[in-house]
């Protein structure tokens, strides 16, 4: 019988689970929030994903669930648990995704490396903060944030006056997560799987470029990066996967330092936008990938199929470009340019696509995505 693997959420990240599902004999069944939502091929149910009796409906129709996001409510997914169903990643770990001061106080507790933090709850705490950190500090939210959204660089109290109000610090949790500003480099990313009996697998170090936040270009692997440097980033994304029982993809956010050194941003448990590259530039895909890994089969090969794949995202103009509409003239002039499109309702600035360039050259590579993801643009 086939093995059926459920996702919470209709994003673009279930969307892409659906060729490696079919390719498998998976059957992949979506719980989405929205009739229309991105991964509508693959939609078996639509329902609030925070009710506990919606999930557990859905989960009886499959043998494992995984996620698209990481906004389940950790008692909706124990009470899953408590129930029998196998829940890939699990709830212990996903707790740690879920809350960016539980994520800095256990990667802490293991010794892997990272940025200077503290929980701040009052002025005061946070103006000692400042003192001790050059005066300048970023501030973040602990739950809910997301592309750059609960992240503030801080000079001085008065900037984080509204985040400090007892209503707001209520509604995190009742801290804050503030961190030294990193001067850093670069920034770069470690994707990983792993399967609940412990196989683990990494892609090669990547390195991820931010406009506004968000995700622009992704170039794997990360140019320059010496034997040392990878081998650390692939060692850290192990610790952090062990560490906090991490199953399925495990996409490990770094900055690296002037002198070398790279330190853990930001941790995402599913298929991530640094991965994305995967689809055309690895032997097997994170989407893939992921499928395996939660279904616990044997994980596949990550090796590179061609010596340099570039990412770069087609973020919304404005709500009425869609990418699709007129790209038959894109398409025509570069052939060789991978382009992925979410079925997504335009607006600016939300991921609408992406366009990826695999080859052997990281210049060509590099400059026929960008034509390509620019001409989309404009198209
Ligand atoms: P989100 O969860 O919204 O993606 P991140 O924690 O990844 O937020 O932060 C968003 C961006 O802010 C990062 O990609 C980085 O450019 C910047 N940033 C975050 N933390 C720091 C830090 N400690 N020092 C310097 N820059 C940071």
């Amino acid at each position: 019988m086939a093995k059926r693997v459920g996702v919470i959420g209709g994003g673009q990240l279930a969307r892409m689970m659906t060729p490696p599902a079919i390719n498998l004999g998976i059957e992949l069944k979506v719980l989405a929030e929205a009739e229309n939502s991105s991964a509508v091929m693959a939609t078996t149910m639509v329902g609030d994903y925070t009710q506990f009796e919606v999930v557990a409906e859905f989960a009886k129709t499959v043998d494992v669930i995984t996620f698209d996001h990481e906004h389940v409510p950790l008692e909706v997914l124990r009470k899953l648990e408590e129930a029998g169903v196998s829940v890939q990643p699990p709830s212990r770990a996903l707790a740690f995704a879920q809350n960016k001061l539980e994520m800095r106080a256990r990667l802490s507790a293991l010794g892997l490396p990272m940025p200077i933090w503290a929980a701040i709850s009052s002025a005061a705490e946070l103006q000692e903060f400042l003192n001790d950190n050059g005066g300048v500090c970023i501030l973040k939210t602990p739950i809910g944030g997301y592309d750059g959204k609960g992240v503030r660089v801080i000079n001085t109290i008065e900037d984080a006056a509204d985040w400090l109000e007892p209503a707001m610090l209520g509604s995190v949790g009742g801290s804050l997560l503030a961190e030294e500003k990193v001067n850093f480099s670069r920034e770069l990313a470690q994707l990983s799987a792993r399967t609940p009996s412990g196989e683990f697998a990494t892609w090669p170090l990547v390195q991820t470029v931010q406009a506004n936040g968000v995700c622009s270009e992704v170039m794997s692997p990360a140019p320059g990066a010496d034997q040392a440097t990878l081998e650390r980033a692939a060692e850290i994304a192990r610790g952090v996967a062990d560490g906090l029982g991490v199953t399925g993809v495990l996409a490990v956010e770094l900055f690296e330092t002037p002198n070398g050194r790279l330190l853990i941003n930001e941790l995402a448990m599913r298929p991530h936008n640094s991965g994305h590259f995967s689809i055309e530039g690895s032997t097997t895909s994170q989407f893939e990938q992921h499928l395996r890994a939660v279904l616990d089969l044997p994980l596949g090969s990550t090796a590179p199929t061609q010596s340099h794949s570039v990412m770069v995202n087609l973020l919304g103009v404005d709500d009425k470009h869609d990418f699709v509409s007129s790209y038959e003239q894109v398409l025509a002039q570069h052939p060789s340019a991978n382009v992925h499109t979410y079925g997504k309702a335009p607006r600016a600035g939300r991921k609408m696509g992406h366009v990826t360039v695999v080859g052997q050259s990281s210049a060509d590579v590099l400059a026929e995505a960008r034509a390509t993801a620019q001409a989309l643009l404009q198209g």
